[in-house]
């Protein structure tokens, strides 16, 4: 003879979680004392956060890629953020754009 066992359904499932977790937990607090108890479960609490904080991937900060100051004769203005051939420099230094980029950067730091 062979015992037909029922499925439980997802509510009656949850609830027999529901009392498992509290007989646990009161047996943990028999076991251990309601300040131990506490104890415990801000450890575990503590660990899990820190668990998760490693998990969940921190967006790294985008440097601005190196740039070199010269390329193929070309030197790069920081304030306009644009490269500007050797030529052309020392006239882009006097240029109303350019100034005004470099008062922006200075302002903003
Ligand atoms: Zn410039």
């Amino acid at each position: 003879m062979s015992a037909v066992i029922m499925p439980l359904s997802a509510e009656e499932k949850r609830e027999r979680n529901r009392l498992s977790q509290q007989k646990r937990r009161e047996r943990l607090v028999e076991e251990l004392g309601i300040e131990e108890f506490r104890k415990q479960v801000a450890t575990q609490v503590k660990e899990y956060r820190a668990k998760k904080k490693e998990t969940v991937p921190v967006p790294v900060p985008v440097e601005n890629p190196e740039r070199p100051k010269t390329v193929d004769g070309k030197k790069y203005c920081e304030c306009c953020k644009i490269s500007i051939t050797r030529a052309n420099w020392a006239r882009h230094l006097k240029t109303s754009i350019h100034l005004k980029n470099c008062e922006e950067v200075k302002r903003e730091g």
